[in-house]
């Protein structure tokens, strides 16, 4: 069997990605915010031209899979109208950005999104997969998000930008950090950083400035959980997937001034009442929300086995994180599971504290048997 195709990048609205079940459209919602009329044209548009479901991604971004090429400029339209889509793919493809959720206007992390959209333009190209964190609200909480570039704050409140893979990072201002950013994005070119695709993988054998790491960030908090959280809740969904129906209802029953997306398939609903929600994950440490898995089959084409019912099967006797991958590709999760089930030729091999494509210690297993080894019904 041949390896999955891996693309060197990530779908956008303007770039949607062919998969097994027809485009993934990935739509990247200004400070990762939506108000409710764009949740509203959000599951509208995942209704009428998608499978009518809404995928948290890892990245705080909002994916709808099964599009046609017939319906792309349709969707493109519609998310134009809401206020959902920047004005060109080039722009787009850049603004790849995590933000502390808990932002407000005119507050730090706030005025660094609001450089960086505009400075973006002053970067040099980078790797598709490369993006930015903004962990500088008031408790850091970025630290486990996928970012190459990572402005935060020192233990004594200094803004810093850190290369992700580098212990420490560098002092500046809120005026110099785009400036910083673009120089720091230069030595990444220059030192045949897009070879490696991603900022810390280069760093394991490039040598930055020293200047550049001189002052260590403070240390990251408890990532959030679903609960009661400022001023509204923070719910999650089994694997990210959200069916829209679900959606609007619990916008309409919470009556929520917002939702503001969160790195790891949460959000958090300001302003919401309390309510409950079913088919939401809403209290915290739920084992769902320790379990990855991809669509697999048949929705992807690249996977040879289903996935989610046995993730969910698996999910609460597996302690410290479990993913299911349709494939090697691992598109769940980046990093390492605990235990990791990769689909190849209709069955899985098994892989501890690993990743989808590391090497298995047991190859060719059905669900059956992993439910034995687990215990699982
Ligand atoms: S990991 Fe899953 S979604 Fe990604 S290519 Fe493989 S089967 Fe498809």
């Amino acid at each position: 069997m041949s390896g999955p195709v891996i693309k060197g990048w990530c779908p956008g609205a303007y770039r949607p990605m062919m998969s097994g079940d027809g485009l993934i459209l990935r739509v990247r919602p200004f400070r990762s915010q939506l108000d409710p009329t764009q949740v509203a044209v959000l599951c509208d548009l995942a209704e009428d031209l998608g499978h009518g479901t809404l995928d948290l991604t890892s990245r705080a971004n909002i994916q709808i899979r099964g599009l046609t090429e017939a319906g792309h400029d349709s969707a493109l339209q519609r998310l134009m109208a809401a206020r959902l889509l920047d004005p060109d793919p080039a722009t787009e493809a850049r603004r790849n950005i995590v933000m502390h959720p808990d932002h407000r206007p005119g507050e730090l992390t706030d005025r660094l999104y609001l450089a960086l959209c505009t400075g973006l333009g002053s970067l040099p190209e980078l790797p598709g997969k490369m993006g930015f964190a903004l962990d500088t609200g008031a408790y850091a909480m970025l630290g486990a998000a996928s970012a190459d570039f990572r402005f935060e704050l020192s233990r004594d409140g200094q803004l810093i930008l850190r290369a992700d893979g580098a212990e420490r990072g560098r002092p500046v201002t809120p005026e110099q950090a785009v400036p910083a950013l673009a120089e720091m994005a230069r030595w990444f070119v220059d030192s045949d950083g897009p070879a490696s695709g991603r900022m810390a993988r280069h760093l394991r054998h490039a040598d930055m400035p020293a200047m550049w790491q001189q002052t260590a960030p403070r240390p990251q908090s408890p990532a959030p959980q679903p609960g009661p959280w400022g001023a509204g809740t923070i719910l999650g969904a089994a694997f990210g997937a959200i069916p829209a129906d679900a959606l609007r209802r619990l916008m309409r029953d919470s009556d929520a001034r917002q939702m503001r997306l969160i790195p790891d398939r949460l959000f958090w609903l300001t302003g919401a009442r309390d309510v409950i929600a079913p088919g939401f994950i809403q209290t915290p440490n739920a084992p769902l929300l320790a379990a990855h898995a991809c669509p697999g089959a048949p929705h992807c084409r690249q996977a040879s086995v289903a996935t989610r019912d046995l993730a969910r099967r698996l999910a609460p006797h597996i302690r410290g994180g479990l993913h299911v991958s349709g494939c090697a590709k691992g598109c769940a999760l980046s990093r390492a599971a605990r235990l990791t089930l990769t689909g190849r030729d209709g069955r899985f091999d098994l892989i501890d504290n690993g990743r989808a494509w590391d090497q298995p210690s047991q190859r060719g297993l059905d669900p059956a048997q992993l439910c034995e080894i687990y215990e699982c019904p």
